[in-house]
């Protein structure tokens, strides 16, 4: 059971007043709030065992060499990697992405050969390769999706060539709140010899995330959204395909030894972490997924499905509404993608926590601006995911996304704002 009001006391900015309005926060899909437990682990780190990783001999070195690998261990367990070694840290989900496609296609493709994105993805999982694509000649090759934004899973089939060598896609779509059958996608592209990188960013902070269950290949994700902090995130990569792939950067920690003739790289995960790692950013997502695992991924998958449906509920009754991505009939039920937890049992999850609408013809930046007046704190815009946009014929969207401390009030804040606002168009 998520006990919201206890939660909330733990999320100091959730006190803020917008506008002579308390506020409500609904752009955790762009980022989360931060926990005591988080701001104070980093606080203390910097206060009492600041010190830089892996080079030193002295105490202080040692306890924070320590605790970044303490995190590593962390991280391991809450996405159930095999080893620590195939925990890579990362600036964030862009930066984990730009690794792999840097390194897989410098290793693994050739000029013509294909890498299978799908119709929904965020800009970093798109730009990424069609740099590859310019610099290597690669093709990108995309997944079509149905009007409600559900992946056309036979077109994926089809799309497989000898050619395709890596197929990237989201688990759960940032704008369409779409949960894709990523299991399938693996399975089928493990059939056709291919491994599959998963854009984990709105998916590890919402539902319990299993890399070894689902068998995935390179699985990443932003701290930050995750109720930790900004600058750190996580690759996750089989061992066998890190060990495979060239470093992505050079520089300090990732090396063996260094001369100016010949250069060794360091073992699994440091090859690929030059430089000083965010010690003290990865002290933050360790006390955030200590902090979530605490309450329980499947009741915050619950609690959050509980909030959408909600959210679903009454949005879908305001006259002018369009509510994008899969949505069937809330009134009496929404698409229940069962979610297998780790322990066996299934979570009912409708869909991500995500809510992409538009009402009438109300601009989304006038619609947006109006409910920032009343606090209500919402995005607004192509949600980085222009091609999407294209695919559903439209500019952008207003979008609001839920997080473990939003409540059903502000649900019913939303749902009053939105209408207030609307009658005056
Ligand atoms: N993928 C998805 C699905 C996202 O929602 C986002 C963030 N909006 C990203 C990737 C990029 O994450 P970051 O900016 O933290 O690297």
């Amino acid at each position: 059971m998520v006990n919201v009001q206890s939660i909330r006391q733990d999320f100091p900015i959730l006190q803020t007043e917008v506008y002579g309005h308390p506020l409500v926060y609904l752009d955790n899909g762009a980022t989360t709030q931060k926990p005591r437990q988080v701001v104070e682990a980093m606080v203390n780190q910097y206060y009492h065992t600041n010190a830089n990783v892996h080079r030193g001999v002295h105490h202080l070195s040692v306890v924070a060499t320590d605790m970044l690998e303490q995190s590593r261990e962390t991280v391991r367990k809450f996405i159930h990697a095999a080893s620590v070694d195939e925990i890579v840290f990362t600036r964030g989900t862009t930066e984990a992405i730009n690794l792999v496609a840097s390194s897989f296609c410098q290793q693994e493709m050739q000029a013509g050969d294909e890498v299978i994105v799908s119709a929904m993805e965020h800009h970093s999982n798109i730009v990424p390769w069609q740099l590859q694509a310019e610099r290597k000649g690669i093709i990108v090759k995309v997944i079509p999706i149905t009007d409600e934004g559900i992946l056309l899973v036979d077109e994926y089939e089809k799309l497989f060539t000898p050619k395709t060598k890596i197929v990237s896609v989201a688990h759960v779509s940032n704008v369409l709140g779409t949960i894709n059958p990523v299991a399938d996608i693996i399975r089928i592209a493990h059939d056709h010899g291919v491994p599959v990188l998963i854009d984990g960013a709105q998916s590890v902070p919402h539902m319990p995330v299993d890399v070894q269950a689902l068998d995935a290949d390179f699985y990443c994700f932003s701290g930050h959204k995750v109720y930790g902090p900004t600058g750190i995130g996580v690759l996750y990569g089989k061992r066998e395909w890190l060990d495979r792939l060239p470093p992505y950067q050079g520089g300090g920690e990732m090396i063996g030894t260094v001369s100016f003739e010949h250069t060794t790289f360091n073992q699994l995960p440091y090859k690929f972490e030059a430089g000083t790692p965010n010690y003290v950013g990865a002290t933050g997502l360790a006390a955030a997924l200590e902090y979530v695992s605490n309450i329980g991924m499947q009741a915050i998958a619950a609690y959050e499905a509980e909030l959408t449906q909600y959210a679903l509920r009454q949005m879908i009754q305001i006259p002018g509404m369009k509510i994008f991505g899969p949505l069937v009939n809330p009134q009496s039920s929404i698409v229940n993608c069962q979610l297998s937890q780790q322990d066996g049992s299934e979570v009912q999850c409708s869909r991500g926590s995500v809510i992409s609408f538009l009402v009438g013809n109300i601009h989304h930046l006038d619609m947006g601006t109006l409910l920032d007046r009343l606090g209500i704190a919402v995005r607004t815009g192509h949600h980085c995911a222009e091609p999407l946009m294209h695919r559903l014929g439209i500019e952008g969207t207003l979008r609001a996304s839920f997080a473990l401390y939003n409540t059903l009030e502000e649900v019913d804040a939303l749902v009053a704002g939105i209408k207030r606002v609307a009658s005056m168009f």
